[in-house]
């Protein structure tokens, strides 16, 4: 069972993110913040000034993350963002031209190496890297920008009003405004805001209106309930596409206008693909919600996985973080659950029964329990096992749901 070709309508969902906040002992209250992402139209001398104020603040960027790494290559610890922030006035003295754009960006590029640096430090992501002229630009302003929807334009400091297209109202208060061109040349305006509207109380939780969902290579995603859904078939073509036009690029010279056009057509290709990509995840994950009261998923404990380093996986490994955080989103702002277990249950090759097969390989789709003759398919087994053990770990708080069920868990599966 496949998922209807692309369609726009969700692209213009907000992007949601959700922030616990502890106000009692033990009591959360969950604050909403969305993204509303529109396009924005910049004449060219407006366009000029925007990406004046982009090579601004890549500059401070760059500057900051040089001295931070400096001040630490020197003397074994960090800069403080105070610090950082004295210089940066400072700096601003030295360099006439950081005082022809607006300020508030410069200062937010501060902050968002800070988050680069926490994102290193406590998650072990990347060392924060130097932001280049090629890649995404960006402006983030936290005050002083107007926005005047019946109109159709949006006031942004030192570049005037520009005209906006409102796909979709927002509602909340407005947190940031970021502008932003892409590689391809498009310039977007992201509304960050906050929503007052409340949470809706949970429904509870029964098995008969839980599914269990096994995400694979095989097939993107597998339902408990036998539905199946195929990877986007457009995939294929797209790498294709991408074969063909790097090949064209290797062969202009550099710094060719020919060059800088295949590099476009490149980078369109990557954001259309990507935006088809989301479409689907977005399709499916409100298709489960909507469905469903709950809905259990392994953890996909990616960079375990990470061994093959192709495009088409990591695509696939992006797509899946991605589907997870569409649904536990989509599920907390309908009062909805997602129930998420360790990755270790050898969920494709156990028995209803308990029996345990281990002879299954990755070429058997299908294999048939010797012990009760139950036929199952691999990976709707593994998405029911996915399901019953979610729901006897929210029942008895351990990983496997007892009895003879109980094995060493493998991971057994890609
Ligand atoms: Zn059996």
């Amino acid at each position: 069972m496949g998922i209807s070709g692309p369609g726009v309508e969700e692209l213009n969902a907000p992007k949601v993110t959700l922030i616990l906040t502890r106000y009692r002992y033990l009591m959360y209250s969950i604050i909403m913040l969305k993204t509303y992402r529109y396009r924005l139209y910049p004449t060219a001398e407006q366009a000029a000034l925007l990406n004046r104020q982009f090579g601004s603040v890549r500059y401070v960027y760059n500057w900051a993350l040089a001295l931070a790494t400096m001040t630490y290559q020197t003397q074994g610890q960090g800069i403080t963002r105070f610090q950082l922030d004295k210089r940066l006035t400072a700096l601003k003295q030295e360099l006439p031209w950081l005082q022809e754009v607006a300020s508030q960006p410069l200062q937010h590029a501060l902050v968002h190496l800070d988050k680069a640096f926490t994102r290193f430090f406590r998650e072990k992501k990347g060392y924060p890297r130097f932001r280049s002229k090629r890649g995404k630009q960006s402006a983030t302003y936290l005050q002083g920008v107007k926005i005047h929807r019946e109109n159709s334009v949006i006031y942004l400091p030192k570049s005037g009003w520009i005209r906006t297209v409102f796909s979709r109202p927002f509602q909340g208060t407005v947190k940031t405004v970021t502008v932003s061109r892409v590689p391809s040349s498009q310039y977007f305006v992201s509304v960050l805001v906050e929503d007052e509207n409340q949470v809706p109380e949970s429904v509870p939780e029964v098995v008969d209106h839980a599914v269990g969902g096994d995400l694979g290579l095989h097939d993107f995603l597998v339902l408990s309930t036998g539905e199946k859904y195929s990877h986007p078939q457009w995939l294929e073509h797209e790498l294709y596409r991408l074969k063909i036009l790097q090949r064209r690029l290797a062969k202009t010279t550099k710094g060719s206008k020919n060059r800088a056009k295949i590099r476009r057509k490149i980078a369109g290709l990557h954001e259309r693909a990507a935006n088809r990509r989301l479409d689907f995840l977005h399709k499916l994950s409100t298709d489960l919600v909507r469905r469903f009261d709950t809905v259990c998923i392994e953890d996909l404990n990616v960079s375990r996985m990470v061994r093959n380093r192709t495009l088409a996986r990591r695509i696939t490994q992006s797509g899946w973080a991605e589907f997870r955080r569409q649904l536990e989103y989509k599920a907390a702002w309908s009062g909805k659950h997602v129930r998420v277990i360790g990755r270790l249950a050898p969920s494709s090759r156990l028995c209803v029964c308990g029996y345990y097969n281990h002879d299954l390989t990755l070429a058997n789709r299908q294999w048939d329990c010797p012990e009760c003759g139950c036929h199952h398919d691999r990976d709707v087994l593994a998405a029911n096992n996915i399901k019953r053990f979610a729901f006897a770990k929210h029942q008895t708080g351990r990983d496997t749901p007892g009895g003879p069920g109980e094995h060493p868990l493998v991971g057994d599966r890609h």
